[in-house]
């Protein structure tokens, strides 16, 4: 069989190419098609009979969405799904019925959040005035279409706000993040020629492209050269690396509200606001293929101060020193269990892993888990030299899974209503996986989370339940 390959382009495809496409399709001379997610944006794939989807796409309503490309015109059609070996692939090649037994429809929007709410009165705004008096949301309206007649976007005329800005405000409006900013990464490989090639959005870009990352752009690698947060560019350059860059961040969470708790078996579940602190503090560099640790550089960029919801449950520091494990294994755990925890968190709510976050410490931010240089993980405090000691006998370890976006989009909370189904997942997945003793399916890779961290996952979630 003849093989042939068709490309689109981020967007869309072209139309002569999309008849080409078609037309193959019909006639048999094209045999297959390979494609990201985006196919199907306005091509006519009736005929094709079956669909291989290379990793779990994510979410149930993808995975059929994705499985029903295939068999639209005849009358049978294959759907075949390959599993990775991240945790949520895994879990649902063991758990089928998962998938197979429940709805997909299911999508959580906090319509309080602040920012999202002001996303939409603008976009209300835009189509018509807004009265005094008038409601909309559960916050003060008219508190907040001051704001925005303050910033220009509104202005006020008598008792009515009309539209003033220039631009079209579900422009700014992003389906997946909260935050509008970008930063613009610019190809400057020639001289006198610099040009535009991709954005990055404002909280990524503090990992993607800080100073000396390799960045990718359709399979291109580019060196960047420095990352301008006042002017909110990258400016890269053309580069054939062996590796590519893992930035390494330490991530601080502070209880400021619990607004529900409720105790567990031997633990306190709770959910409320909290204070999140993030800084890129370095990155690794990875060889292709073989994942080789090629060495560390230092990255220097300003923390991330954050408020958001957040789930989380907190282990008294006497029950977990009664586990035969040290300190360092008892981290070592603990750090296993909130990866597995974290990936299946994900599925439950059908939300991209990046959507929620992870975080080990204690309540007050006073101690909190992060990896060292050597990929090791340690505790330590906000400002302190690195400590080499892992400890557990200063703190009641706590383990934070929250929204990763500013003010919350109600994730949290659900998580705090399904924690015991979510605790017993995780102690299924990790009792189930072949490994012997960790691995990107349940606890993480071992080189990570240390040899010992599937039995003592497991122990600690063994403690958490009870028995
Ligand atoms: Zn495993």
């Amino acid at each position: 069989m003849d093989t042939q390959f068709v490309t689109g382009y981020r967007g869309g495809y072209l139309p002569n190419l999309r008849r080409q496409i078609e037309a193959g399709l019909r006639s048999r001379e094209v045999m297959g098609v390979v494609t990201t997610n985006a196919l199907e944006l306005g091509i006519d794939i009736g005929d094709l009979e079956a669909a291989i989807l290379c990793g779990y796409p994510g979410s149930i309503a993808s995975t059929w969405q994705q499985a029903g490309r295939a068999g639209r015109r005849t009358g049978q059609s294959l759907a075949l799904l390959i599993a990775r070996s991240s945790p949520l692939d895994q879990f649902i090649v063991e758990n089928p019925d998962y998938f197979f037994s429940r709805s997909p429809e299911f999508c959580r929007v906090n319509p309080d959040n602040l920012l999202i709410l002001l996303h939409h009165i603008k976009s209300a705004a835009f189509e018509l005035p807004f009265e005094k008096g008038e409601r909309f949301g559960g916050e003060n309206l008219e508190e907040l279409l001051d704001y925005l007649e303050r910033k220009g976007v509104l202005h006020r005329v008598g008792a009515r706000w009309h539209w003033s800005a220039e631009s079209y405000p579900a422009d700014e409006v992003s389906l997946r993040s909260i935050n509008p900013e970008n930063v613009v990464v610019v190809d400057a490989t020639e001289a006198g020629n610099h040009r535009v090639i991709a954005e990055v959005d404002w909280d990524s870009a503090f990992t993607a492209v800080h100073t000396d990352a390799i960045y990718m752009v359709e399979s291109q690698q580019y060196y960047v050269d420095k990352l301008d947060l006042e002017r909110k560019t990258a400016y890269v350059h053309k580069v054939e690396a062996e590796y590519y860059t893992d930035a390494m961040t330490y991530t601080n969470v502070r209880v400021i509200d619990a607004f529900a708790k409720k105790p567990g078996k031997e633990i306190l579940v709770e959910h409320g606001e909290v204070q999140v602190v993030s800084k890129v503090v370095g990155y690794k560099k990875i060889k292709f293929y073989t994942s080789e640790n090629l060495g560390y550089g230092d990255v220097n960029l300003p923390e991330k101060d954050m408020h958001t919801t957040s789930y989380w449950f907190t282990i008294p520091r006497d029950r977990l020193a009664g586990l035969s494990y040290n300190q360092e294994e008892i981290i070592d755990g603990l750090a296993g269990m909130a990866y597995s925890l974290h990936h299946l968190a994900a599925m439950m709510l059908m939300a991209d892993l990046h959507d929620i976050d992870r975080a080990i410490g204690d309540k007050s931010g006073e101690w909190f888990v992060r990896k060292d240089r050597n990929w090791r993980t340690i505790t330590t405090s906000p400002g302190a030299e690195e400590s080499a000691v892992p400890t557990t006998d200063a703190f009641d370890p706590t383990i934070f899974l929250f929204d990763a976006y500013p003010g919350g989009i109600g994730f949290s909370d659900l998580l705090f209503e399904r924690h015991e189904a979510l605790i017993a997942s995780a102690r299924q997945l990790i009792r189930a996986c072949p490994c012997k003793c960790g691995c990107p399916s349940c606890v993480g890779p071992t080189l990570e989370v240390g040899p010992t961290a599937k039995e003592a996952a497991l122990a600690i979630l063994g403690l958490i339940q009870g028995k």
